[in-house]
């Protein structure tokens, strides 16, 4: 489904993906692994559109989507659950999710896409008029997986959903992505918790320093000393 080949890219002179490779085949949960300044968030920053590789191929379906804008990549099928739960805290639940739905979409179908995202998350309906800053950590997390889920995509790229939360919050953010792949979307996950992202996905690559170091099985991966 997604074929990254050979990426580069630097910010500046810093040098943050230095050839990467790797694949995610449809269906799968895939785990990028590795520690803080690895180039996880750049990897998919450049997915996203959000960045452009100096070099390097991000084939998604067969077609080289790396000079995309992000609203392209989105129409494509890809979305994206920023790092930080990024939530408009100003804005309240419904209105962050009505952003997610992205062009081109009437009102029948972004009320469809609420209601999918609320059947997913109870939570986030009951609290539907409040201000998104007035949340919780876990629940601004589930709004943020809620606002990209809006768009309905194949492939949803998650960064580091379990920082900074709570273990048992931990837990229920793995439970959801676990659910929503199994409704079937694919998930390339980032992540520095490398145990609670191993228990979900089937294949991981390590990343360090911006190079691929590792690659197998999540089962191999888990098993390697
Ligand atoms: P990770 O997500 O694995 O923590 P990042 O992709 O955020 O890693 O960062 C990879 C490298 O790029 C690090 O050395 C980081 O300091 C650097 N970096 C990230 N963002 C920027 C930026 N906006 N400007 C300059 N350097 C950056
Ligand atoms: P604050 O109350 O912390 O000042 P705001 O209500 O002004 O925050 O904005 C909410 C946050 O959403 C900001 O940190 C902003 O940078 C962030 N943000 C910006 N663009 C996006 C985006 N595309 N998706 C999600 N969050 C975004």
């Amino acid at each position: 489904m997604l074929c990254v080949e050979n990426l580069h890219y630097s910010y500046g002179t810093i040098n943050a993906l230095s050839g990467i490779s790797f694949q995610v085949n449809e269906g799968e949960i895939v785990a990028l692994i590795g520690a803080n300044g690895a180039g996880k968030s750049t990897t998919l920053l450049n997915i996203s559109g959000l960045l452009h590789p100096q070099s390097g191929l991000i084939k998604y379906q067969g077609v080289d989507i790396s000079k995309l804008p992000p609203h392209k990549v989105v129409e494509a099928g890809i979305s994206l659950v920023p790092e930080g739960r990024r939530v408009f805290s100003r804005m309240t639940v419904l209105e962050n999710l009505v952003m997610g739905a992205y062009l081109k979409k009437s009102r029948v179908e972004i009320k469809e896409s609420i209601e999918r995202v609320f059947d997913r998350f109870t939570r986030l309906k009951e609290r539907r008029n409040q201000l998104a800053g007035t949340l919780s950590g876990g629940e601004q997390q589930m709004l943020a997986i809620g606002r990209a889920l809006m768009s309905k995509p194949k492939l949803l790229l998650m960064d580091e959903p379990s920082m900074g939360l709570a273990p048992m919050l931990v837990q229920e953010i793995f439970s959801i992505a676990k659910e929503i792949n199994q409704s079937g979307t694919t998930i390339l996950l980032v992540e520095q918790n490398a145990y609670m992202a191993l228990s979900i996905a089937q294949h991981a690559y390590v990343l360090e320093t911006g190079a691929i170091v590792l690659q197998g099985t999540a089962e191999e991966i888990a098993n390697n000393p």
